[in-house]
């Protein structure tokens, strides 16, 4: 299957395992929570007592593929996800972590948010990979903010960036960041 089907935005992915997850077809995922848009279910690599993740429906690649017409989008993923952590009998919001891996940090590529709680009980050995405000971790908060006057991108271009991206490393080289920066002077 040609990859650049699966880069942006696309209603479904067979080859997606999160494509499958929301559309009921993996028989080893239980769904938490879910509406015509997003679903919730357990993060199989917990990181912390309560470990979950929301995803849209629609097959989106990563924060990357997100512009200022899915601030929306981001917050109703962000209110699943604390829905969901009181539904659990989570009672501190303010001791939770939410946010999003961001390429080349991202075991799946479809949308996730992770939705962690309690923060302060997050797994020593895991920590790495939930510090806020770092490359690897994207608060929700401050993706709504990077993407809030983001006009859509080409996708010929984005497919591009996707490629840069493969084999994954979780270290931004400096083809990457060059890279990064050329997204923000193109828009
Ligand atoms: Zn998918
Ligand atoms: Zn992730």
């Amino acid at each position: 299957m040609l990859r650049n089907n699966s880069t942006l935005t696309s209603e479904s992915d067979t080859t997606c395992i999160f494509c499958l997850i929301s559309n009921g077809q993996d028989k080893d995922t239980q769904v938490i929570k879910n509406n015509n848009e997003l679903v919730c279910f357990r993060d199989i690599y917990p990181a912390a007592p309560h470990h979950y993740l929301v995803v849209p429906i629609q097959h989106i690649h990563s924060c990357f593929s997100l512009h200022r017409g899915h601030v929306d989008l981001v917050k109703r993923m962000a209110e699943m996800g604390k829905a969901v952590l009181q539904d659990q009998g989570i009672t501190n919001m303010e001791d939770i972590s939410l946010g999003f891996h961001q390429p080349p940090c991202t075991s799946v590529d479809h949308l996730h948010l992770h939705v962690l709680a309690p923060r302060s009980q997050i797994y020593e050995h895991l920590m790495h990979k939930f510090i806020p405000k770092t490359d690897n971790f994207v608060t929700e908060e401050s993706l709504r903010n990077r993407i809030k006057d983001k006009a859509p991108i080409l996708r010929a271009f984005n497919i591009n960036v996707a490629k840069i991206y493969s084999p994954k490393q979780c270290i931004l080289s400096d083809i990457e960041r060059t890279d990064a920066q050329l997204v923000d002077t193109l828009e």
